[in-house]
């Protein structure tokens, strides 16, 4: 008998009325391991009705209990770590080593969102006129909702709910249907580490329960992570409900390898971002731009047998350098991207397709991949992959390089690699996207900055975590007061200015 999965509403595990329930995987045995609710609008109803019953209590709780929960709620992650990978490989597929990393980068927004009442501190002008003082302050909007992708099914929640919740939000999560244990582990140490019941909640589901939180009066503000379609379809519908919006969608990430970055150094780095979590990172590199005569050689040279040595299996195997592809179906449009690739004439210098790992033989492996001699009018050079295949486009200078990037419409994250101040200064200022690595391959920002990138990778005004978390998860109010003394001087009718 299959495992039927629950969702997590007013403190508690509950069961699902659906009569829709999704497969969810092993990727790496490619057999069916649980199944979990298409939960229906009626109870994303129910779920927003007991956050906006827990709102009032924990929006008036003083900030500084409010972080005592989440200095509780970063021990236990902590403590859990191994266990919370094991769950992140086991629906998601990558290495276990990965996926602690990712676990960790998620703990640490907990971390910063225990400063929250530092965060929170407002500003205060006294005497802003004869008498009159005025101050800021940031309140919490009410019920807040995020939506996660399949490819980071710890760390992409743990964005969202621990600055929303330290911000005096409740929250429904609805993590992406392929990885939903995860979010409901969270949701066991939240309430474990003393969050009150119905602050966190987790209604798992498809579109379909996307709409009903789109369409929910009582639903302030959604944080959505996905493709760019889904991104801005729900950007649109949900600011035009009213409701304030961030939603981060996909990329295609440059690497520029200029023809003085050191060899050995870049060529590591590339492997790792290219075809770490099997590419499916949406800091993934997926386009290296070797830079001048002779680089792209030298850079094809050096990666080939590299991509051929990798190791490659199932994720809680030791060594192993990548796991399978989330899904059948993503396995197959990856692979169908490498079969056009091959057809629009890029040269296709390793071919993963086809691999089976033995043991394993039903996962949903692909090897990787590497193309050589892209260009920019190609499909595969334009659109998202989201799997282990890095094009190489070769290009004659900097300045052709930086336009290429430009053009795209994506603007998520990138690199260059150099060891000149003046390249890296130059591109750093005149790139068009919201990342920038020089001579780091995944400059994804520690939680205490802010993530997101620019054009068709993000829709909406407030990046991810970091500063920009707490505008996203606050609203401001500004007061002016005044307490009278001696006698009234009469009404005024002119705007009030300054004497
Ligand atoms: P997806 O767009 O298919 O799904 C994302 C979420 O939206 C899921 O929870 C899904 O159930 C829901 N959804 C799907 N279709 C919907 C619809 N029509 N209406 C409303 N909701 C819908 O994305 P995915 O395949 O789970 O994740 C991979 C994508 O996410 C890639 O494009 C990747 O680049 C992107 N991503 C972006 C970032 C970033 O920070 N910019 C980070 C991680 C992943």
């Amino acid at each position: 008998m299959i495992k039927k999965l629950q969702n997590y509403v007013g403190g508690k595990m509950t069961d699902s009325s659906t009569q829709r329930w999704g497969d969810v995987f092993n990727p790496a045995l490619g057999a069916v391991a649980s199944q979990v609710p298409m939960s229906t609008a009626g109870e994303v109803s129910s779920a927003v009705l007991v956050a906006k019953q827990a709102f009032e209590g924990w929006s008036a709780t003083p900030p500084v209990r409010r972080a005592r929960v989440m200095f509780e709620l970063k021990s236990l992650i902590d403590r859990h770590v191994d266990e919370l990978a094991a769950l992140v490989t086991a629906e998601h597929g990558k290495v276990l080593d990965d996926a602690r990393g990712s676990v960790t980068r998620g703990m640490e927004v907990v971390e910063f969102a225990a400063g929250i009442p530092q965060l929170l501190k407002g500003e205060y002008s006294e005497g802003v006129a004869r008498g009159v003082d005025s101050w800021s302050f940031r309140q919490p909007l009410g019920v807040c909702a995020g939506v996660g992708p399949f490819n980071f099914p710890a760390m992409i929640p743990l964005w969202m709910a621990p600055i929303a919740i330290a911000c005096g939000n409740t929250f429904i999560m609805k993590p992406s249907e392929k990885v939903p244990s995860l979010s409901l582990r969270l949701a066991e140490l939240w309430t474990q580490a003393g969050l009150p019941p119905g602050v966190f909640n987790v209604v798992s589901g498809d579109k379909e329960v996307v709409d009903a939180l789109i369409e929910h009066p009582d639903v302030a503000a959604i944080s959505l992570v996905g493709s760019t379609p889904v991104a801005e379809d729900v950007y649109q519908r949900a600011t035009r409900a009213g409701k304030r919006v961030q939603a981060l969608g996909g990329a295609k990430n440059h690497m520029i390898v200029m023809p003085d970055a050191d060899l050995s150094h870049t060529v590591d780095a590339l492997m790792g971002a290219a075809y770490g979590s099997a590419g499916e990172r949406c800091m993934a590199i997926s386009v290296a731009v070797a830079v001048g005569p002779g680089t792209g050689d030298r850079l094809v040279d050096a990666l080939i047998p590299r991509v051929k040595a990798l190791k490659i299996g199932p994720g809680d195997q030791p060594g192993l350098d990548m796991g399978p592809l989330v899904t059948k179906q993503h396995l197959e449009k990856v692979s169908g991207y490498v079969d056009l690739g091959v057809k629009e004439g890029a040269r296709l210098l390793v071919d993963g397709r086809g691999l089976k790992v033995p043991g394993s033989e039903n996962g949903f492996f692909l090897g990787g991949c590497l193309f050589d001699h892209v260009t920019s009018s190609m499909k595969i050079y334009q659109e998202e992959i989201f799997g282990p295949v890095l094009a190489v486009v070769r290009v004659p200078t900097l300045d052709a390089a930086i336009q290429l990037v430009n053009a795209h419409r994506y603007g998520n994250g990138g690199a260059i690699f150099t060891s000149s101040g003046e390249a890296a200064d130059e591109f750093t200022k005149r790139i068009q996207i919201g990342m920038v690595g020089v001579n780091v391959p995944i400059p994804v920002p520690m939680a205490f900055h802010s993530f997101g990138g620019w054009k068709g990778s993000l829709f909406g005004d407030h990046y991810m975590h970091g500063p920009e978390g707490v505008r996203f998860f606050t609203r401001l109010k500004t007061v002016t007061s005044r307490w009278p003394r001696g006698a009234s001087v009469g009404a005024s009718f002119a705007m009030p200015t300054v004497k």
